[in-house]
């Protein structure tokens, strides 16, 4: 039931940051994957970059542990020994001269260039520089550039003319890995090569729609970075943001880059306002735990969740919220969209038989998949009495376990890269457009002081994010895993 897998061309995929934590964990497992499974060609290369000094039979041994900790099923000493032999490394560093020339010499002519920049984001502008005086990168090449895409619109912005000074927009490849997501795909294929819901997808018939990434984990290692970020910055202004875009976007022409990303656009830009009133931002707290021990600065006001009541201006949503809520340290680690239909206009049956709406949910982790609830005769002879039962679509029971083996966001995304589509890419003005809606909210939180509502470690988020709900008649989908 699984797609075929077709080669892609040959290729020559730099990493800068090839000795770092996403490359360890994700990139590179991924890249084997490929592999595993007959994606990548017989004359693909991957060449690690960083300013270690490492040659190329220590980055192969550091990629060969990094394969035993993060791929399980697809592990085999043969598979990867003849994967490695794809790899190489150069030392290169980004902020100066050293290796530059190396690596120009190591690079093929005659294949796909691609540059995936896994470093911190000042070295975005760095490494592009470099690779147009160098002459390493030319008109054909791509370049992939990991989160965090500026901090505002003012740095976004600073980013994209800095990069577009050496590249133009068909190469430049900003990842959202949420994009890369099996599920995130299937909404669109849901959506439109199915006449059963668009018709019912506006404001006439979906009540309001719930968009959920919450996490068991803490801010981790990441303390430094997170405080100065945010939920808001990081989770809402990019994978939130781009799942709202998907679920409210009009039909697409084709399935198409700039037609998707268009439309995408469209609703970024159709993003009301928010009220403070319908913001409610939260710091994990208690005695054992803490937000503030966790990035080690007792005054932070940062929030680590973040829920939001926000309105699209459009004929088609106007009067259906969306509510959006992340953040971390909660009880599940649970990313989902859940469309909750409005109830019929009229009931033939009793009040009490125990009616409700019709609600769609689409699960991007765990078990992707999808579930509708359906209202149904309670079976037996008690009278016409209503339950709701989940119509289950979860991927591994309805397509067979091969199919809930599905590439990881990271690897379809890179082989996307290698192909040259950029469907599932941002595009600068979606990323500036979505920072222009963002700033002014952080703004107005920044400059009341305003200190985030404590919750819990390991609960559902701030009472307040409830309250947010509830004042509406609605309440928010349990956290299930
Ligand atoms: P990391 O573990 O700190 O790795 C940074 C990498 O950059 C290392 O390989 C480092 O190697 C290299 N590097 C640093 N300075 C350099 C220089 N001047 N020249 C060349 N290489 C240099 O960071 P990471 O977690 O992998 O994150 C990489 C990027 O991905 C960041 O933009 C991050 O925001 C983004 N990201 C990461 C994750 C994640 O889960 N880790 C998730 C989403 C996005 P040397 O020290 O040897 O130079």
């Amino acid at each position: 039931m699984v797609s075929r897998v077709i080669p892609v061309e040959a290729f020559d995929l730099v990493i800068f940051g090839g000795t770092g934590d996403l490359a360890r964990r994700k990139i590179l497992p991924g890249l084997y994957r490929r592999f595993y499974d007959g994606q990548m060609p017989e004359d693909a290369r991957i060449i690690g970059a960083a300013r270690s000094e490492m040659d190329e039979a220590g980055f192969r041994q550091f990629v060969k542990e990094a394969l035993k900790e993060f791929v399980s099923k697809r592990y085999d000493e043969e598979k990867v020994a003849t994967f490695l032999e794809h790899l190489t490394y150069v030392s290169v560093d980004a902020m100066g001269t050293d290796g530059w020339k190396d690596l120009a010499k190591v690079m093929r002519k005659d294949v796909v260039r691609a540059f995936y920049f896994s470093v911190g984001p000042s070295l975005f502008g760095e490494i592009a520089e470099r690779l147009h005086k160098y002459k390493i990168a030319d008109d054909d090449s791509r370049i992939v550039v990991e989160k965090p895409f500026g901090n505002n619109l003012e740095t976004a912005r600073a980013l994209n003319r800095t990069l577009a000074e050496h590249f133009h927009e068909t190469q430049i490849y900003r990842i959202d890995h949420y994009l890369g997501k099996e599920t995130v795909q299937n909404l669109m294929a849901v959506r439109f090569a199915n006449m059963l819901f668009e018709p019912l997808w506006n404001a006439q018939y979906v009540d309001h729609i719930q968009i959920t990434v919450a996490e068991t984990v803490g801010v981790g290692g990441r303390g430094g970075y997170y405080d100065k970020s945010g939920a808001m910055r990081d989770m809402v202004q990019n994978h939130l943001m781009q799942l709202l875009c998907l679920t409210a976007m009009e039909p697409p022409s084709k399935f198409e880059p700039d037609a998707v990303r268009d439309e995408k656009l469209k609703v970024i830009r159709a993003l009301q306002p928010v009220e403070p009133g319908d913001i409610v931002r939260g710091q994990y707290k208690s005695q054992k735990e803490s937000y503030i021990d966790d990035v080690e600065n007792p005054r932070s006001i940062t929030e680590s969740y973040i829920a939001l009541k926000v309105e699209i201006a459009n004929w088609r949503w106007n009067g259906t919220p969306f509510y959006l809520r992340t953040g971390k340290r909660m009880k599940e680690r649970v990313s989902e969209i859940v469309v909750r239909f409005k109830e019929p206009p009229h009931s033939i049956f009793e009040e009490d038989t125990g009616q409700t709406a019709n609600e769609l949910t689409i699960r991007l982790q765990p078990n992707e998949g999808m579930d509708l609830t359906v209202t149904i005769k309670e079976p037996g002879p008690g009278g016409m009495r209503l339950i709701d039962v989940p119509l289950d679509m979860t991927f591994a029971e309805a397509l067979g376990e091969e199919a809930a083996d599905v590439p990881d966001a990271y690897e379809r995304l890179i082989m996307d890269v290698i192909r040259g589509n950029q469907t599932l890419f941002m595009r600068g003005d979606e990323v500036e457009a979505a920072w222009a809606w963002t700033d002014p909210l952080i703004e107005a939180w920044e400059s009341r002081e305003e200190r985030p509502h404590a919750y819990e470690p390991g609960s559902i988020g701030p009472e307040e994010a409830l309250i947010l709900m509830h004042r509406d008649g609605r309440r928010w989908r349990e956290l299930r895993s």
